[in-house]
């Protein structure tokens, strides 16, 4: 490569330059991973949600491509089909973090972060890993969840089991390896719907079958007792009853103060009533007479 008499060698030959701005863009691409919305890529503000990939997202930006179902990164939300498959994020705050006005790329920039592991203080900055729990949304760094091996959450204390654990901001193959797990998942969960939708099937049809039975005895006992027919006439005596009382309320004559059968609660909501004086007005603006 040149210096061996007769070529000349180019800077990027004998220079560094290119590699370590490719470093550094890599370093970048995982801070903003940890900073921004993968849909909206605004700025992380909570509520913040994740999703069985462990992505970070606003969750006004995934309510927003939920009821739009359009993003331009719709591949990447796909996965999401409504509010059941996202998670609000319990972060913890960084005790002296400022939020900054500028958004630099200095070094020091690129690792400040809002927040960090509640248990050994780690900062969430992609640095290091970090695990939501799925039940209950906390988030953990990896070596706190290794080094306190429990079944229960240790911010607070709900149980979970390993599955529950999804890795945040993973590499791709670890991203691949969330999705296999999301898919057995949500197959699980389909298979469990049917097997309960089936044995409410099972039950129904038994509670109808008895449903009937009850009629049938109910029908027999009262043929015995009464006759069929006297259960019918008092049947229509109740319905020409009702009848006769609608139409006295329709008659121009009827005033709900005056009838004797009302209570005096129901009397109450008209106008009529003399409590009505003393009720506050509406405001003009708001003013709706189906409630005057
Ligand atoms: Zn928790």
């Amino acid at each position: 490569m040149g210096c061996d008499g007769g070529t000349i060698p180019r800077r990027d030959e004998l220079v560094r330059t290119k590699k370590k701005k490719e470093e550094k863009d890599k370093k970048a691409d995982i801070v903003a991973k940890w900073k921004y919305c993968a849909i909206s890529s605004n700025k992380l503000t909570k509520p913040i949600v994740s999703c069985e990939l462990g992505r970070l997202y606003n969750k006004d930006a995934v309510i927003e491509y939920l009821l739009n179902k359009e993003s331009p990164n719709s591949s990447l939300i796909s996965h999401i089909r409504n509010l059941k498959d996202i998670v609000t994020l319990g972060l913890t705050l960084k005790q002296d973090y400022k939020e900054k006005d500028t958004a630099g790329d200095k070094e020091t920039d690129l690792q400040d972060s809002k927040y960090v592991c509640p248990i050994v203080g780690l900062e969430m900055n992609g640095m290091y890993k970090f695990f939501y729990i799925r039940t209950c949304g906390c988030v953990l760094s990896e070596r706190a969840i290794k080094e306190v091996k429990t079944d229960n959450c240790l911010v607070c204390n709900k149980s979970f089991v390993n599955d529950d654990l999804i890795l945040l901001n993973g590499n791709d193959e670890e991203i691949e390896e969330l999705r296999l797990r999301m898919i057995e998942r949500r197959n699980k969960a389909k298979e469990e719907r049917k097997k309960k939708r089936k044995l409410e099937g099972d039950e129904k049809e038994k509670n109808g079958r008895k449903d009937q039975k009850t009629e049938k005895d109910i029908q027999s006992t009262s043929g015995s007792t009464n006759g069929q027919s006297s259960s019918n006439s008092s049947n229509s005596n109740v319905k020409t009853s009702s009848l006769a009382v609608l139409q006295d309320k329709a008659s121009k004559k009827y005033s709900v103060s005056k009838d004797p059968n009302a209570s005096e609660t129901y009397k109450s909501l008209f106008t009529s009533h003399e409590s009505a004086k003393n009720r506050p007005k509406a405001h003009w603006v708001t003013f709706n007479p189906c409630y005057n």
